[in-house]
């Protein structure tokens, strides 16, 4: 299995693979009021996810990914965005990306930082779902579901 970077823009490159080295949200939460583990058989790729609110924002972010760049990535940046988010606006995010994953806009017209690197793995089909692994896995958390591989 190839676990390599797709051949990206430089740019977009230097954003994920410092996402990689780097993630966000590997603290512990003191509290964890949503939790789900996601996997990503096709790639080997596996997500927990743990976030804890205050006052119907999301206080915290924890994220852990075993896998490719592309999947360890963009959990760290689903780290980074959703801290202070709330529920609301945190789904029309994930929303956005997989608009944008999916072909369905050019370019996300919400402000998704970060995320806009994301954009050159869609020309690499097999990767997508990597990239949305921990916003899948994110959106189940909050409906109740703690256990979910995406095929
Ligand atoms: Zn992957």
């Amino acid at each position: 299995m190839d676990k390599s970077i797709p051949k990206l823009d430089e740019l977009y490159k230097e954003i994920i693979l410092d996402h990689y080295r780097h993630p966000h949200g590997r603290v512990p939460l003191e509290k964890v009021d949503y939790h789900a583990e996601g996997m990503n058989p096709l790639c080997g790729d596996e997500v927990k996810l743990g976030l804890q609110l205050k006052d119907g924002k999301i206080e915290k972010v924890h994220i852990e990914g075993h896998g490719c760049s592309i999947s360890v990535a963009s959990g760290s940046m689903l780290a980074q965005i959703l801290k202070g988010k709330d529920i609301q606006n945190a789904k029309q995010i994930s929303q956005a990306l997989k608009d944008m994953m999916h072909d369905k806009v050019n370019g996300a017209k919400d402000d998704i930082g970060d995320l806009e690197a994301l954009e050159g793995v869609k020309r690499f089909p097999v990767r997508i779902k990597c990239a949305l692994l921990p916003w899948t896995t994110f959106e189940e958390a909050i409906i109740g579901h703690d256990h979910i591989e995406i095929s």
